[in-house]
């Protein structure tokens, strides 16, 4: 597979300043909402740019910010306009969640990062409908029985966030049928079992990318789907 960088430009997320909406999925996002614009095709929500499994990380802190965006396979830098100096400002970056916490790791001997973690975590534990979480990772392992220990939390934290934080989404049981599971799980799947991330960060365009993961993504869905013997390969 070609993965030649297509662009050395960062990924940009901008906050809006207006009311607005996605240009794919339709949703009205309000104001602020958190948008990336693609050339032709006008404003995208994070869920329909494939950047929503990405965490917020606000500038402050130099060195977490470092280190998060190298271990972030994918990344991008958040901005928003700034009315009274005309420009865009950053505001700090989005990184995979397991990037941040590797660089929470290495800046440690800071107690100062210690604490923030806590809040963050507590902060994150909220925004969750226990009950719902491990509902939704239950189907999850129901459905794809084969999947790796622990994964199916995994998952549905991502997508319990998705929906309690969405407009009009609740945490309903509709987002608990079969279809809902299985595109949380292939979304899962394609950030963390392919090369999608990396293609998306060298300048490939979403189909472009999808595409050239489809079969990585199938031979891992059906691997999944097969009951595995314990204890192996997890
Ligand atoms: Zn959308």
């Amino acid at each position: 597979m070609a993965t030649q960088p297509k662009t050395t430009e960062e990924l940009k997320v901008f906050i809006s300043t207006r009311d607005s909406r996605c240009d794919e999925c339709r949703e009205n996002l309000g104001r602020s909402a958190w948008i990336t614009l693609v050339e032709g095709k006008g404003a995208l929500c994070l869920s329909c740019a494939d950047l929503d499994h990405l965490v917020y990380l606000p500038a402050g802190d130099t060195a977490l910010t470092r280190r998060a965006k190298k271990h972030s396979t994918l990344s991008a830098v958040v901005l928003k306009w700034s009315r009274a100096r005309r420009r865009y400002e950053r505001q700090g970056l989005i990184v995979e969640e397991e990037a941040l916490e590797k660089a929470e790791e290495e800046c440690l001997a800071d107690s100062d990062v210690r604490e923030r973690r806590r809040e963050r975590e507590a902060v994150r534990r909220e925004e969750i409908d226990q009950r719902y979480l491990k509902d939704f990772a239950g189907r999850v392992r129901e459905l794809f029985p084969g999947c790796p220990a622990r994964r199916e939390t995994v998952i549905a934290e991502h997508a319990c966030r998705k929906y309690s934080g969405r407009v009009g989404r609740s945490a309903s049981a509709k987002s608990l049928d079969e279809s809902a599971v299985r595109l949380a799980v292939i979304a899962h799947i394609r950030h963390r079992e392919t090369d999608y991330d990396h293609l998306l960060a060298i300048g490939y365009e979403r189909q472009e990318a999808r595409f050239a993961v489809e079969k990585t993504l199938e031979q891992v869905m059906s691997k999944w789907e097969t009951p595995q013997k314990r204890g192996k390969n997890d």
